[in-house]
């Protein structure tokens, strides 16, 4: 047990019934770790989100900058150091029992990118481009709404140089390279990215820009994550709406972040049919889309929405085919892809608009190529963004 030698102000509160005010979202979350002592406060019977809660409260948010979660019995370690504070987390523990959830110091720090402009990136697993927008299709409003106030691609190539997997998949989202030179071969968690993450090729260029990553699959919060990233939140299994609430909380804030990265697991359906036409396939979709739909309300109700120049990009990392994917046919390599920068602003000039399904689009050429350019920054990726897309058509 990792408290028993310094005592600290150990108050066993009840709070499991807590109600959970939002701030989760403001900490960086590292599994698989703790600091060794240094525990201020202990709690019981609690949730991540009731810990978070509690050490951002008025009794305690002057002190708590951080705790550690036990995992198999809801107990935390709320403390007044950080990792850095205290030569570092502890990751040997056996069974690694523990996950650390940093408080961060950028919560609501101001996006330094000219123009105000950020970027929010839902990743959707499994959804095959051809899904949506088609005769008998599911129809998600939330997902339509972005295709018609922006651009549309429904054949964005997964695979071919790679397996049509999620890690090499989102790898290649995530750096504008193929396995090759991002190294991510397969779902192994242990794997890593070995070229930069887009989120920070953007703090490479702005220091002080802020990236937010939510996801429920571990290695999204691990070898896949931006290594820079200021706020970063693991959902439990298949549980949307926490992601959702996070992203939500983000959005929040005076000052979001930057570049949010926002995943949805749940059209990835191995137990049934990646088959546009398949009820179930359809439903999956449509429940997350009405998470989509959440998003996009605390987006537009954002204070400062009307100045602010957000680009919202839907990517998935593969399709699929009958009950699977991995292989190279043309539903497993079938990716979705959404561009859309006018999302409640109908008088905005789009980015680029319209259905792109006829150009060429590969995965390296999606999510990293349009984000960098839409930012401004200069691509040194093996992507390319579309011809018809651009900042300097706004
Ligand atoms: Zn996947």
């Amino acid at each position: 047990m990792k408290k028993l030698f310094l005592s600290g102000v150990a108050a066993l509160l009840g709070l499991a019934t807590q109600v959970h005010a939002q701030s989760l979202g403001e900490f960086r979350f590292t599994p698989n770790a703790a600091i060794s002592g240094f525990n201020t406060q202990h709690l019981n019977n609690v949730t991540p989100e009731a810990c978070a809660t509690t050490c951002r409260d008025v009794d305690h948010g002057a002190w708590c900058v951080s705790f550690d979660y036990y995992r198999a019995s809801g107990q935390c370690d709320l403390s007044n150091k950080r990792a850095a504070d205290v030569g570092g987390l502890k990751t040997d523990y056996a069974g690694n029992p523990y996950d650390h959830y940093s408080l961060s110091p950028a919560v609501n720090a101001p996006d330094p990118i000219p123009g105000k402009r950020h970027v929010l990136v839902i990743g959707i697993d499994g959804l095959r481009g051809d899904a949506v927008r088609c005769t008998g299709c599911a129809n998600p409003p939330s997902l339509n709404a972005l295709i018609d106030g922006g651009a549309f691609h429904s054949d964005m190539l997964a695979g071919g140089p790679q397996v049509t997997l999620s890690g090499p998949g989102w790898a290649s989202n995530f750096t504008g390279y193929w396995a090759a030179d991002h190294g991510v071969t397969s779902n192994d968690i242990s794997q890593v990215l070995k070229k930069p993450h887009v989120f920070d090729l953007i703090k490479k260029v702005y220091p002080d820009a802020t990236t937010a990553v939510v996801a429920d699959w571990a290695n999204l919060t691990q070898g896949l994550m931006p290594t820079g990233a200021d706020f970063v939140s693991r959902n439990d299994a298949k549980n949307s709406q926490q992601a959702t609430d996070v992203v939500k909380e983000w959005l929040s804030w005076d000052n979001a972040p930057t570049a949010i990265f926002y995943y949805l697991h749940n059209v990835d359906i191995h137990t049934c049919c990646y088959d546009p036409l398949n009820a179930v396939y359809q439903q999956k979709i449509l429940d997350e889309d009405a998470q989509i739909a959440q998003v996009l309300d605390a987006l537009v109700h954002r204070p400062d929405y009307a100045n602010e120049d957000w680009l919202i990009v839907v990517a998935s990392d593969h399709g699929g085919l009958n009950d699977n994917h991995g292989g190279q046919s043309a539903s497993e390599r079938d990716a979705l892809f959404i561009l859309n920068n006018t999302y409640g602003k109908p008088a905005a000039v789009p980015y680029c608009h319209g259905d792109l399904t006829s150009y060429p689009l590969t995965q390296i050429d999606g999510v990293t190529p349009h984000v960098l350019d839409f930012l401004g920054i200069a691509n040194p990726t093996a992507g390319r963004k579309l011809p018809v897309c651009g900042v300097s058509s706004q």
